[in-house]
């Protein structure tokens, strides 16, 4: 069975390292790095320049499976073809698409143009540049960093940017610049309860960060963005940097007469993270649409992208033996956001579906044991 999995991120290097060599199995792997990505900690290297990332080829041993070094520019499931730059054209009996998001900059004007993002090592690496240069001796004009969007990584990353900023200044004996988090929403982090986030908020404003909650991004400059303010005024905030981390959508990648799509232009699966249309076709990761057991979309998280990558592993494994393959059951054991240093809140599951919050260097350890247990299961 000549199958190729598309992307090693958290999905498809799941599916990878669960399989076992076979027969009748034929694997390659295409990612266009030749290392795995530890995105959940993208922040933590824009901030400090922290390592994460790890070389693939180590993880694939014992795996049967093969690594090509190649950027898809096309995958055709009526065809059966994915196409690479300046590279082959595979073929397959069963493909696996796990190629995660990108930003979505909602049409917004200028945004695009203008505001860096914070979803591959590049990201992370003209952040981290920025900062350092906005601390050079001779830096002339405005320092300031504005970041749209505060869910889960536009929290976790003005948290760490803050800490820099503190400890740069105190170092190089220069002012700190100016941290504005806008948000259109009515709250910052709108996926955890109540009581944590008014625990996240006040550590933001402990650091100084400008939170504007209730303000519409607007338009974007090389040096400033209009917000609507939460009264219906426009106001101009002049920055020397502006990220956006306020959304993600599916990678487009995909070419099919008979796939659906659903919010965020994530690909309909069945209970298997099949495309109904093309049972040989499984879509996991946060290019995926499977169902919680409310019926609900999963969430675009690494967690769940795990889980459906080491599922798939294992139906890969059923397919080659003739086994019946297994349904994806979501299953979330918590969520946490980490705020600096060895601050972070959230929730872990109990049993009997009870959650437990943490706040504060428990939630921080939490937060590390989940990266440990993914390394952990690569590894
Ligand atoms: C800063 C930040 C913090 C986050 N924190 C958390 C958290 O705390 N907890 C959590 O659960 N989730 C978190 N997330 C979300 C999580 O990282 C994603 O949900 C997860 O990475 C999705 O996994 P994936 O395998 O679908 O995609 P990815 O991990 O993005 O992997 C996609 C892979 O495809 C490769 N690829 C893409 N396009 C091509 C191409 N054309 N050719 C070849 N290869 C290609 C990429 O190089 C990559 O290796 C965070 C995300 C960010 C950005």
């Amino acid at each position: 069975m000549k199958t190729i999995i598309l992307g090693a991120g958290y999905a498809g290097l799941a599916v990878a390292t669960k399989l076992k060599p076979h027969p009748d199995l034929d694997v390659t792997l295409v990612e266009q790095n030749p290392y795995h990505t530890f995105e959940t900690r993208l922040h933590e290297a824009a901030a400090h320049n922290t390592k994460v990332t790890v070389p693939l080829a180590p993880l694939l041993r014992g795996t049967g499976v093969k690594l090509d070094l190649a950027v898809i520019t096309e995958v055709n499931l009526d065809t059966r073809e994915v196409k690479t730059k300046d590279g082959p054209t595979y073929q397959y009996d069963t493909l696996v698409v796990g190629l995660g998001s990108v930003t979505n900059f909602y049409r917004i004007p200028g945004l695009a143009e203008n505001a860096a993002e914070l979803k591959e090592l590049k990201d992370a690496d003209e952040i981290f540049d920025y900062v350092n240069r906005v601390y050079d001796a001779g830096y002339v004009g405005n320092r300031d960093i504005v970041v749209g969007g505060a869910g889960l990584t536009g929290v976790e990353l003005v948290t760490e940017l803050a800490q820099r900023n503190e400890s740069l200044s105190k170092a190089r004996g220069i002012p700190p610049f100016k941290i504005y988090l806008v948000e259109a929403g009515p709250a910052i982090l709108p996926v955890i309860d109540v009581a944590l986030r008014a625990k996240a908020e006040k550590v933001l404003r402990d650091y100084g960060i400008e939170i504007l909650t209730g303000n519409r991004l607007m338009q974007a400059t090389p040096t400033s963005v209009t917000v609507q303010t939460a009264d219906g005024q426009q106001r101009i905030i002049e920055a020397g940097k502006i990220i956006w981390t306020g959304g993600i959508q599916a990678r487009d990648i995909v070419k099919a007469q008979n796939t659906e799509k659903g919010p965020g232009g994530r690909i309909v699966v069945d209970a298997e993270l099949r495309i109904p249309a093309y049972p040989e076709v499984f879509v996991v990761g946060d290019m995926s649409l499977a169902l919680n057991q409310q019926g609900k979309p999963v969430p675009t998280t690494a967690q769940h992208a795990g889980q459906q990558g080491r599922l798939t592993g294992d139906n890969i494994m059923r397919m080659v033996r003739g086994e019946a393959l297994q349904p994806y059951v979501p299953s979330t054991l918590g969520e946490f956001v980490s705020l600096g240093g060895l601050m972070a809140v959230g929730w872990m599951k109990l049993p009997w579906n009870q959650k437990l919050a943490l706040t504060g260097g428990l939630a921080h350890v939490m937060k590390r044991a989940s990266e440990w247990r993914w390394r952990a299961s690569i590894e």
